[in-house]
C-alpha cells in the first residue's frame, strides 16, 4: 500500500507540525499504515486559533453580508457533491465504515451547506416593544468568533458539516481538531473550503491527538465555542477547559438508545430497523439502537426473524460496495467490544449470535472485524445494558407491559434516541411523551436531515446541531437600548 502524507491547514497555508512530528494512520480492514500526518500540539493549535481569531476580525470576512456568506456556503456545498466520491473513499479508507454507509452521507452532506447558506441571511433581531415612554430597544444576533470543533472517528465529515454549516452561517470562524484515526477527509474537505472562496484563516484545521491537540484547542483563551462530538469521559475534559476560557458548549455524547418493539408492530419492519439501528456502520453509530426490547407476544418470531437475517449480513471489505459491514474503525475499539461482550457472558448473557473477532476477507491480515452480535440479557444492572459499546453488540430484553417497556427504556443515564415500532397511534404518541431522549423515531429509525435537530440530555450531553435554531446556537444576543427623548438624563443613582 503507498502511504499517502498529508498537511493540515492553517491560515491559508498546507503546513507540517511546528515540531515536524508525525503520525500514522491504519486502513482498518488490513491494519496497514495508509498516511502520515501532522502531529499538532499547543504551538499549532495556538497558530490556528490566533489565525481564526484574525479572520473573524478581517476586513475579508466581516466585511462580506449575510447574503455573501450564505452564497459561499451554496458553494461549498456543490464542491462536495462534485467531489463526493473521492471524500467518501477516503472516509472509508481511514475510518473503515462501509463504502455504501459514506456514499449515502455524502450524497446527502450539501444539504447542510445549502440549508444553513439559506439561512444565513435570515437571522433576524426583534424591536422590543419595551415598557418604557421614550426607549427604543431591540435585539441582534452576533456571531460569538473562533468556534474549537472537536470530531470524532465515526462519521467525521458529517458531524463537520453540522457544525462547520451553522458556524459559518452566522458568521464565526473555525480550528477543526479531527480525531487523529480519520482526519484525512476532512482535510480534503477543508480543500474544498478553500476552492469555495472562504477568505483564509476562517476555516482551519489542525491534526493530532486529543489529549495534546484537542485539549490545547479547547482551552485557548481566544476560543469563544466549542462544538463537541465524542464519548462522555472526554467531555469531561472539554468541560473543564471551557471552565477556563468560558465558552460556549455543545456536547453530542454517547447514547444506550432503547428500540423498542410492541407486539401489533410489522415484524418485517422491526427486523430492518434493529438491524438497522446496531449493526449498520458496524453499530458504530451515536445513536445505536443497542438496546432492544421486545414485547412477549412477539419475542419468539422476532428473534428467529433477527438472527435469521444477522446470518444474512456480509462482513467484508469496506471498500467493496456489496460489503454490509465493515471493521470497527480501530484496534483499540475491537479491543472494547471483546471486553464488554466477554464481561455480558460472565454477568450471564446468553450469545443468541456472533460474540467473537471475524477475519473478515483479509483474513490473517489483522483487519479489525466483530461478528453482528445478539445478547440476551434477564438484568438491565448488566454493564452491557447500562453503557455504551460502540460496535455491533445488541442487549436484547423482554418485556410484557408499557409500563415495563418505559421503565427499562428509560434506566439508562443516556437520553439520545429511541425508536418505537407499533401500529398503535396512542401507544406511539404516550412513548413520544414519555421516553427519555432527545430523538424519537416511530416505525423508522437512523433518519437524518439538515433541518432535525440532533442531540440529548443527561450523559448524552446538550446542546443540539441541525435544524433552525442550530444557527442562533452560534450566535450570541445583543440588546439595544435608544435614548429618543430630548431631555438630558435625570438621577444617575437609580434604575432607568
Ligand atoms: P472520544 O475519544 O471522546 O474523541 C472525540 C474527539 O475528542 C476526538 O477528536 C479526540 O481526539 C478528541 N479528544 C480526545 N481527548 C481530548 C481532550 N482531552 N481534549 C479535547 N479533545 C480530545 O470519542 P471517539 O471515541 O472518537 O468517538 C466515539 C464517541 O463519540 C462515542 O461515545 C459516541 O457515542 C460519540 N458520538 C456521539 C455522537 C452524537 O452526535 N451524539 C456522534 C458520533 C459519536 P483523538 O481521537 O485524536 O483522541
Amino acid at each position: 500500500m503507498t502511504i499517502r502524507k498529508f498537511q493540515m491547514l492553517v491560515d491559508g497555508a498546507w503546513i507540517d507540525a511546528a515540531s515536524g512530528r508525525t503520525y500514522e494512520s491504519r486502513y482498518p480492514a488490513t491494519g496497514e499504515v495508509w498516511s502520515v500526518l501532522p502531529d499538532a500540539d499547543e504551538a499549532d493549535a495556538d497558530r490556528a486559533v490566533r489565525a481564526a481569531d484574525a479572520a473573524f476580525r478581517s476586513a475579508a470576512w466581516r466585511g462580506l453580508t449575510a447574503t455573501a456568506r450564505g452564497k459561499l456556503l451554496r458553494r461549498l456545498g456543490d464542491l462536495v457533491a462534485e467531489n463526493a466520491g473521492e471524500l467518501a473513499e477516503l472516509e472509508t479508507q481511514d475510518n473503515g465504515k462501509l463504502i455504501r454507509e459514506t456514499r449515502g452521507q455524502l450524497a446527502y452532506l450539501p444539504e447542510f451547506f445549502h440549508y444553513c447558506g439559506g439561512l444565513a441571511d435570515k437571522l433576524e433581531g426583534s424591536t422590543l416593544p419595551i415598557d418604557k415612554a421614550d426607549m427604543m430597544a431591540f435585539t441582534i444576533h452576533e456571531p460569538l468568533g473562533v468556534v474549537a470543533a472537536i470530531i470524532p472517528w465515526n462519521s467525521p465529515l458529517y458531524l463537520t458539516a453540522i457544525k462547520l454549516a451553522p458556524a459559518l452561517a452566522a458568521g464565526n470562524t473555525l480550528v477543526i481538531k479531527p480525531s487523529e484515526h480519520a482526519s484525512a477527509s476532512i482535510l480534503r474537505f477543508a480543500a474544498l473550503v478553500e476552492e469555495a472562496g472562504f477568505p483564509a484563516g476562517v476555516v482551519n484545521v489542525v491534526t493530532g491527538l486529543g489529549p495534546s491537540a484537542g485539549a490545547a484547542l479547547t482551552r485557548h483563551p481566544l476560543v469563544r465555542r466549542i462544538a463537541f462530538t465524542g464519548g462522555p469521559a472526554t467531555a469531561r475534559h472539554v468541560i473543564r477547559a471551557s471552565a477556563e476560557n468560558f465558552a460556549k458548549l455543545s456536547l453530542e455524547l454517547g447514547g444506550k438508545s432503547a428500540n423498542i418493539v410492541f407486539d401489533d408492530a410489522d415484524l418485517e419492519s422491526a427486523v430492518n430497523g434493529a438491524v438497522a439501528g446496531i449493526y449498520a456502520a458496524s453499530g458504530q453509530s451515536c445513536v445505536a439502537g443497542s438496546r432492544l426490547l421486545v414485547q412477549d407476544g412477539i419475542y419468539d418470531r422476532f428473534v428467529a426473524a433477527l438472527t435469521e437475517r444477522m446470518a444474512r449480513i456480509r462482513i467484508g471489505d469496506p471498500l467493496d460496495p456489496a460489503s454490509d459491514m465493515g471493521p470497527m474503525a480501530t484496534e483499540h475499539q475491537l479491543g472494547v467490544v471483546e471486553t464488554m461482550v466477554d464481561r455480558a457472558r460472565e454477568e450471564g448473557a446468553e450469545v443468541l449470535a456472533g460474540g467473537k473477532r471475524h477475519a473478515g476477507r483479509h483474513a490473517g491480515s489483522g483487519g479489525w472485524y466483530y461478528e453482528p452480535t445478539l445478547l440476551a440479557c434477564e438484568s438491565d444492572q448488566m454493564d452491557v445494558v447500562q453503557n455504551e459499546v460502540f460496535g455491533p453488540v445488541a442487549a436484547l430484553m423482554r418485556f410484557r407491559t408499557d409500563a415495563e417497556a418505559l421503565a427499562l427504556a428509560n434506566g439508562t443515564q443516556y437520553a439520545l434516541a429511541s425508536g418505537v415500532w407499533t401500529r398503535d397511534i396512542g401507544r406511539a404518541h404516550r412513548f413520544v411523551r414519555d421516553v427519555h431522549a432527545g430523538i424519537v423515531w416511530v416505525n423508522t429509525y437512523r433518519a437524518v436531515s439538515a433541518m432535525a435537530p440532533i442531540g440529548g440530555y443527561g450523559a448524552s450531553g446538550y446542546g443540539r446541531e441541525g435544524g433552525i435554531h442550530s444557527v442562533l446556537d452560534y450566535t450570541e444576543l445583543k440588546t439595544v437600548w435608544i435614548n429618543l427623548s430630548e431631555q438630558p438624563m435625570g438621577d444617575p443613582f437609580v434604575m432607568r
